[in-house]
């Protein structure tokens, strides 16, 4: 344990626990007061069984596709989940967790992981991998909030992570300046898979914070897909949703 995250679990002892949200002081300490948590879209069913898009209209039987993925001949993905909907309540403690330094958030969002992947654990996974960031990103930010949710997942899940088998080869510009095309564009090439025999015949969990049009986590599914992994699942806090 470090100095300050020790210090910070002396003073956590003595300071009442505050919302992560509001700053209101709480009573116990699951993160949020509960009119912020009340805020909180969680996606639950009924959802496509495949992409996890949530249906408006209760389909009769569980198993049901959307429209994309019943026509989609070939995909990438087993499955993709999010636990909460982006939106301006839970854009807060992304952000936070993102660019300012808010990594007390992330045992938090670990939880929503593990319960918004749910279908994902019950179907089997191997190992997960964290969406990575290039290394001079990492050197500006310090840390990649996609690899520190991996971590605190995996202690939740038992599951092992691994950190080194997918890699950015390329420095690309942040996907929230792109739209639609262009965001494809910006990744393409951008990974590659340094220990084919990490992943090889694996069934693989990415996780990353937020799923917007997907496009990275869909070119990390294709580079360790060709280097074998036996299937591929995306995992994300939050999920943009458009019709
Ligand atoms: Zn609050
Ligand atoms: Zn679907």
């Amino acid at each position: 344990m470090e100095m300050t995250d020790f210090l910070n679990k002396i003073l956590d002892f003595f300071l009442p626990p505050r919302c992560k949200i509001c700053g209101k002081v709480i009573s116990d300490n699951n993160g949020l007061c509960p009119e912020c948590f009340q805020q909180i879209s969680f996606i639950s069913t009924p959802y496509c069984a495949k992409c996890g898009r949530p249906f408006f209209e209760a389909p009769h039987n569980h198993n049901l596709l959307c429209g994309c993925c019943a026509h989609e001949k070939k995909s990438l993905f087993r499955m993709n989940r999010a636990a909460v909907c982006y939106d301006d309540a839970s854009k807060n403690l992304l952000l936070g967790l993102k660019f300012f330094d808010k990594t007390d958030n992330v045992p938090l969002l670990a939880k929503w992981l593990k319960l918004g992947g749910q279908d994902i654990f019950n179907a089997g996974v191997d190992l997960i991998i964290p969406t990575p960031l290039h290394y001079l990103r990492l050197v500006k930010r310090h840390y990649n909030q996609s690899a520190l949710l991996a971590h605190e997942l995996s202690k939740l899940t038992g599951i092992e992570v691994n950190y080194s088998a997918l890699i950015r080869s390329r420095y690309t510009k942040p996907q929230v300046s792109f739209s639609g095309k262009a965001r494809i564009k910006n990744v393409k090439n951008a990974f590659y898979v340094k220990h084919p025999q990490d992943v090889c015949g694996k069934r693989i969990l990415l996780i990353d914070d937020v799923m917007t049009t997907g496009s990275t986590l869909k070119e990390c599914a294709l580079v360790l897909k060709k280097a074998g992994a036996k299937s591929v699942d995306s995992l994300t806090v939050a999920r943009t949703f458009k019709d």
